[in-house]
């Protein structure tokens, strides 16, 4: 295994939309030992294959949560989803930087592993975020084009790669619904008088996504 550089905003890999991986081979297998290797040792809890300078749709994650559970996934893709959760975020490829994105609470993430099995996760909170932050990636998405609040890390760094639940819609999101809106939601949460972890509703906009990905089985 190896250490690969983590590439920094703004090189041009980290924009474009990733390719799926049509063989899965050594090589394939080699780059998801690299990158979790990369991971562990930044360290993070996630690492895109753009990250490293492969426009490839991979991605590694490990939340680090004393489960002790790694995952290496092949074309990932979201195909269920439900409420919404603000958090925390920050990037390899973005040092030293954090800001609040909304996200969906809850994610179902169909992928190949690394034998080529496809397998279903069934992901939320912390890890539900990870997987959306990672996949975003792979579409040429990065956590500050969606984020408020973006703002240099504490000088303790303890706000880095940590996602925190904050605030915590109650109404679940129909599947395909689309993307949280962060301005939007922000808003919603300013009008209802909202503090953190109080319950807010809200309508939420946006293209509708997942729903096509969703009936390919
Ligand atoms: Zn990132």
């Amino acid at each position: 295994m190896a250490i690969l550089e983590i590439v920094k905003e703004p090189a041009e890999v980290l924009r474009k939309k990733a390719k799926p991986v049509t063989k899965i081979n050594a090589s394939i297998r080699k780059l998801l030992d690299d990158m979790t290797e990369t991971m562990y040792a930044a360290p993070g809890v996630g690492l895109a294959a753009p990250q490293v300078g492969v426009s490839k749709r991979l991605i590694v994650v490990d939340p680090q949560d004393g489960s002790g559970q790694l995952y290496q996934l092949i074309n990932p893709e979201i195909v269920k989803a439900e409420g919404w959760v603000k958090g925390t975020e920050g990037c390899l490829s973005i040092p030293g930087m954090v800001g609040d994105v909304w996200r969906y609470e809850k994610v179902q993430v169909v992928a190949l592993d690394r034998t080529g099995k496809k397998v279903w996760i069934d992901a939320e909170g912390y890890l539900a975020i990870i997987f959306q932050h990672e996949i975003d990636h792979l579409d040429g998405i990065l956590y500050t084009d969606k984020c408020t609040n973006l703002r240099p890390v504490s000088e303790d760094g303890e706000e880095e790669e940590e996602a925190e639940v904050a605030e915590v819609m109650p109404e679940p999101v129909p599947q395909g619904a689309g993307e949280p809106s962060a301005e939007g939601a922000g808003q919603a949460a300013a009008e209802a008088g909202a503090e953190e972890g109080e319950q807010v509703t809200t309508g939420v906009s946006g293209e509708r996504r997942g729903s096509a990905a969703a009936k390919e089985e």
